[in-house]
């Protein structure tokens, strides 16, 4: 049995029988961006992640794509559903996972074009394998597919309704199928379905061959604009976000460098690029990446303005992030922007967070927030506080003395930047020993830990 095993597996092991594109077009996801690679397709396949319009994507050496039901404020477009419909046609494999809702997502469309209808009729559980299949299936819920006789069902649910099921369309396939019979967590934990899941989209990829030794690349977002020292990155769906989120960056930024009294970090913040999704956004240092309708933007705008200034700040900190309150710094920074425009939400923000801080420490000075345990709310909480202390007790400007201070005794090459560092670097912005301080607040903090010079 072992053996047998094994001589299946080899030969998918030693060839590439899959080229996956994995679509962020439509709705950006970290799950997208690889972990579905990682779930499906490890061995067998070569996933790229298509960042660009989804009708310009050039799918000639692929045979798999990936599609989500997509969100709401990028609908896909109709030159995207004829470039899908063509791909099958010549061959290839779509896996459109996705559920009916009321309103229907856009994929709803993309489904009609394959020739299955998305409905809102609750799954009943337990679900299994159609036509007798032997299959254990792991399933976390959505809704039924409505499909005519030309589909092969391969799961239902107990009403025997079709949960997921392929089609033959020309040379190539569709599969649809529910998002729960797929992981979904962005530390790709969740692989579920895995044993029959790949070799399903091995086998229906197959129906076109792909040339391995050819590259396999995956579009970045195809529109660019040169703001000054920025570049703005978009497509066609983020297009009506991007110069309204642009303009917010310009706005955000003298404030930041107002704020930390420098200028980002060398070769940091060179391009912006626009995310399909509501859903935060990230930094690479040299890139930041911003959800274009985070926090319902553009109705409101303080969410956006907070999440810039976070993500901008996040390569002012560098080229060492800070210890312990890497995140909340980045935060807080965005807090003091909208507090510097006046916003109401920047003060409620922060209110909060103190609020919610002291429910674990009611006046900062017992836990420790460097412990293993220490609660999120505590971590986040005590962070402000001690931002909104020493910018009382040695501000104005407290905040940029540090920043400027950090830049010009730590150096670029340090291997490490530790909470003891951070408090000599402190000490030294603001002329004050503050070790002290912060041992009152619970930081076990020794300036014997460090050879940074507070004083
Ligand atoms: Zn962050």
């Amino acid at each position: 049995m072992i053996l047998l095993t094994l001589a299946l597996a080899l030969p998918l092991q030693s060839e590439v029988r899959v080229h996956s594109v994995s679509d962020l077009s439509q709705e950006f996801s970290f799950y997208m961006d690889g972990r579905f690679h990682a779930q499906y397709l490890k061995g067998v396949g070569r996933d790229v992640r298509n960042w660009g319009s989804l009708h310009r994507l050039d799918l000639t050496n692929a045979n798999l794509l990936v599609l989500v039901e997509g969100d709401a404020h990028v609908p896909y477009t109709q030159a995207s559903i004829d470039h899908v419909e063509r791909f099958v046609r010549d061959g290839g494999t779509v896996l459109l996972m996705a559920d009916g809702a009321d309103p229907m997502p856009p994929g709803a469309v993309v489904a009609e074009r394959l020739g299955a209808k998305l409905t809102t009729q609750a799954a009943a559980k337990p679900v299994r394998a159609a036509g007798g299949a032997q299959l254990a299936v792991e399933y976390r819920g959505g809704r039924a597919l409505e499909l005519g006789s030309d589909w092969t069902v391969l799961v239902e649910d107990a009403q025997a309704r079709p949960l997921l099921a392929k089609r033959r369309i020309d040379k190539g396939w569709a599969l649809v199928g529910s998002r729960g019979l797929f992981g979904h967590q962005p530390d790709a934990k969740d692989p579920i379905n895995a044993s029959w899941v790949t070799p399903l989209l091995v086998e229906l990829a197959s129906a076109k061959a792909i040339d391995p030794a050819r590259p396999h690349r995956g579009p970045f977002a195809e529109h660019v604009r040169e703001l000054g020292p920025l570049r703005l990155e978009f497509t066609d769906g983020t297009q009506p976000y991007a110069d309204s989120i642009a303009s917010e960056y310009a706005l955000v930024r003298p404030h930041l460098v107002a704020l930390t009294g420098v200028e980002p970090a060398e070769g940091m913040i060179k391009s912006l690029l626009v995310l399909p999704t509501g859903g935060g956004g990230f930094s690479s240092g040299e890139r930041i990446a911003i959800a274009a309708w985070w926090g319902n933007y553009p109705h409101e705008r303080y969410p956006m303005v907070e999440l810039i200034s976070h993500e901008a700040g996040h390569s002012w900190v560098l080229p060492h992030p800070e210890p312990l309150w890497n995140e909340p710094i980045a935060t807080y920074l965005g807090i003091r922007v909208g507090r510097r425009l006046e916003m109401p939400e920047a003060e409620r923000t922060l209110a909060d967070q103190l609020a919610a801080g002291r429910r674990h420490d009611p006046d900062f000075t017992r836990v420790d927030p460097l412990a293993d345990d220490a609660p999120r709310d505590l971590v986040w909480g005590k962070s402000y506080f001690v931002f909104e202390e020493l910018e009382r007790l040695h501000g104005p400007g407290a905040l940029a003395k540090y920043f400027r201070t950090k830049r010009a005794l730590v150096a670029k090459e340090r291997a490490h930047y530790t909470m003891d560092d951070c408090v000599a670097v402190w000490s030294r912005a603001v002329e004050a020993d503050l070790f002290p301080f912060f041992r009152s607040l619970a930081f076990p903090v020794d300036a014997a830990r460090t050879e940074l010079e507070g004083r």
